[in-house]
């Protein structure tokens, strides 16, 4: 569950001339948000991290609060010119807020604890 501390802590939003490519397509995404996230290891014991998720034209279109944040994007990856700052933050929480529950991928990450182990990260 969300708390109300975790809900009004930032999200840093991150934005580069070469954007990472989706992880479920391969195409340049059009956002990045980190933000934090606590989850529960093994032994019960609070973790606090962050948490990236990506904005992909392909990928997230299922997903009602990406489209709205999606639409304020021209077809050259451009944020359109009509959008103020004001209806753009709001998107991009709803946007997160839609995306931080997320299961991770368990096969994922038990590939990544193996590597973790095998010091390969
Ligand atoms: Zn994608």
């Amino acid at each position: 569950m969300t708390t109300l501390a975790e809900a009004m802590r930032p999200i840093e939003l991150k934005t580069t001339n070469t954007p990472p490519v989706c992880p479920g397509c391969n195409a340049p995404v059009l956002l990045v948000a980190r933000y934090p996230s606590a989850w529960c290891n093994q032994s019960g014991k609070r973790i606090d991290g962050f948490k990236e998720s990506v904005l992909c034209r392909r990928c997230d279109t299922n997903n009602p609060a990406a489209g709205r944040l999606l639409a304020l994007f021209n077809a050259d990856g451009e944020l359109s010119t009509v959008a103020d700052g004001e209806a753009f933050g709001e998107l991009v929480c709803d946007w997160v807020n839609s995306v931080r529950h997320r299961t991770p991928n368990l096969a994922d990450l038990d590939s990544e604890e193996a590597r973790w182990r095998a010091d390969e990260l």
